[in-house]
């Protein structure tokens, strides 16, 4: 048997985490059998479907690397196909057109309220007299088609996360409906409904395993009872669990960030985002070893190892991932990410020939790094702006900082500018006793055009401190206060080296010592 798995999102809103995770795993599960991977999109929901949310999703899945081998498949197209099964459904007596009015529905639930009921179908048209359905009919009624469910029935499965699952038909809520109201007479079958149209899909797409948020676990119930209608085999089920927020509830689609471009836009990369998605249920074999790529990950992936109860999401984990990640970069290609965003911030340089520092100063920054820069367009963005800033005050589950802490694009800016702004410590260390003193000593050793290797700074550093037998502490703190305009930052000789290649240190020297503020 080749496995074939499909996410099947619906173009309702963008790319979602938790869909995104579900895609993760049926991923993983494919490749790990050297099976198929699917996608569908679910647009059935024709008022709330958006052909731009498709593309966010088709986008989406791709920035992270799930690429699917068939689809993608769209249900608006096939409606026909899920009409003539609805069709053979009424032919075998296994659904019914019910003519029950809203009001009458609506008659019905206060009825079931009334007396601390659940609200049901009470299936009261499931037998209805071809006189009485004409009879409907000539009022004007328009039927839906609902699925006859036996209540006496047991459904269960063994779920391949969660064990034997067992469902009453008693709790489905009465004989569904699979098809809504046709708008017009013309039509004698209506919009199909999704539970119906997700297994017509998953028995002609050959879908061998379901796999899909515990959310769905009603459904698969109510599924179970179509295929076996349908006269097809039942596939296996594995139910995910579902993305929490720190207090444990289920984590929100309108509230914080949760679209999968949000994270692209705070800075985070595809591989940290999909290393902790899957990292977000499932606990690897080896759990000293979290860091994954997701072909690392299929080697081992299994659903005997993803857990049963929800998954938190942590952002604090996220962020060491997306560290990790950075850190890992070379320095080449981090340069490459972070091109755009010095460009962005006027920085002045030719990207063809100013790779050699560019790369260097990705390589200084490159460790410290815990998220890539957002971009000023995003910053001005006001309303993107609240939906951070909100996420980051929310009490409950605080998110990201709007700009990353470092900021590439700030900490490297000395590296850039031409001029040099000095903070208040840099001004005041530049009028320690001897500090000036210690700068001329540096220019005199280097007012040369030769090329220095970091022995030579270290050198030249040593050689001032003893001459004039100060603290290197002093030297080295002037130094950087000249060079780089504050007292703290990434490595001094490594940055002198920088501003060397951009012929800036002489400059930056003796503009420190120029300068009497
Ligand atoms: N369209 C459904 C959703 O977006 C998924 C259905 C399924 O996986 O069966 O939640």
């Amino acid at each position: 048997m080749t496995v074939r798995v499909r996410i099947a999102p619906s173009p309702t809103g963008n790319l979602h985490i938790g869909t995104a995770r579900t895609a993760v795993f049926n991923w993983l599960f494919a490749r790990h059998h050297g099976g198929k991977f699917i996608l569908r999109i679910e647009d059935t929901d024709l008022e709330r479907s958006r052909p731009e949310y498709t593309q966010n999703i088709l986008d989406g899945l791709t920035w992270l690397g799930l690429n699917w081998d068939e689809g993608p498949i769209f249900q608006s197209q096939r409606l026909e196909v899920y009409r003539q099964r609805i069709q053979d459904l009424l032919d075998k007596g296994l659904a019914y057109r019910c003519y029950t009015s809203t009001a009458e529905l609506e008659e019905l639930r206060a009825a079931q309220a009334a007396r601390h009921e659940a609200p049901r179908y009470d299936n009261r048209h499931r037998d209805l007299t071809p006189e009485e359905q004409a009879a409907f009919e000539a009022e004007g009624r328009r039927p839906v088609i609902r699925f006859k469910i036996d209540d006496d029935r047991e459904i269960s499965w063994n779920d391949l996360v969660r064990g034997k699952v067992s469902w009453k038909a008693s709790d489905l809520g009465g004989d569904m409906v699979i098809a809504r109201t046709a708008d017009t007479a013309e039509f004698a079958i209506g919009q199909p409904l999704y539970n119906f149209a997700v297994v017509v899909d998953d028995i002609d797409m050959q879908i061998t395993h379901v796999i899909r948020g515990e959310d769905h676990i009603a459904n698969t119930a109510k599924q179970i009872l179509l295929y076996e209608a349908l006269g097809t085999k039942v596939p296996e089920f594995a139910h995910s669990p579902l993305i929490l927020d720190r207090q444990g509830r289920k984590l929100s689609k309108r509230r914080g960030v949760t679209s999968i471009f949000d994270f692209k836009k705070l800075g985070y990369t595809a591989e940290a985002i999909v290393n902790y998605m899957m990292l977000l249920g499932w606990s690897p074999p080896d759990s000293t070893k979290e860091i994954f790529t997701l072909q690392e990950a299929a080697k081992e992936f299994g659903f005997d190892r993803v857990n049963q109860a929800g998954a938190k999401f942590d952002w604090d984990k996220l962020n060491w991932l997306n560290s990790q990640y950075l850190h890992a970069l070379p320095a080449s290609q981090l340069c490459d990410l972070l091109i755009p965003y010095w460009q962005e911030a006027g920085y002045e340089f030719d990207p063809a020939t100013a790779h050699p520092w560019l790369e260097e100063i990705a390589a200084l920054i490159g460790p410290s790094l815990v998220r890539l820069p957002v971009s000023s367009s995003d910053l001005k963005d006001p309303q993107w702006v609240k939906q951070i800033t909100d996420l980051k005050n929310d009490e409950d589950n605080p998110g990201p900082s709007l700009v990353p802490e470092p900021d590439a694009v700030e900490m490297s800016r000395y590296l850039f500018v031409s001029d040099l702004e000095f903070s208040e410590e840099a001004k005041a260390q530049l009028h320690q006793e001897g500090a000036k003193t210690a700068l001329e000593g540096i220019l005199k050793a280097v007012d040369s055009d030769r090329s220095l290797t970091a022995a030579d700074y270290q050198e030249i550093i040593k050689q001032v401190t003893k001459a004039q037998n100060v603290k290197k502490g002093l030297v080295m703190r002037s130094l950087r206060a000249a060079l780089t305009g504050d007292v703290h930052g990434p490595d001094l000789i490594q940055s002198w080296s920088i501003l060397r290649a951009r012929k800036l240190d002489l400059l930056r020297l003796q503009q420190a010592l120029r300068n009497d503020e």
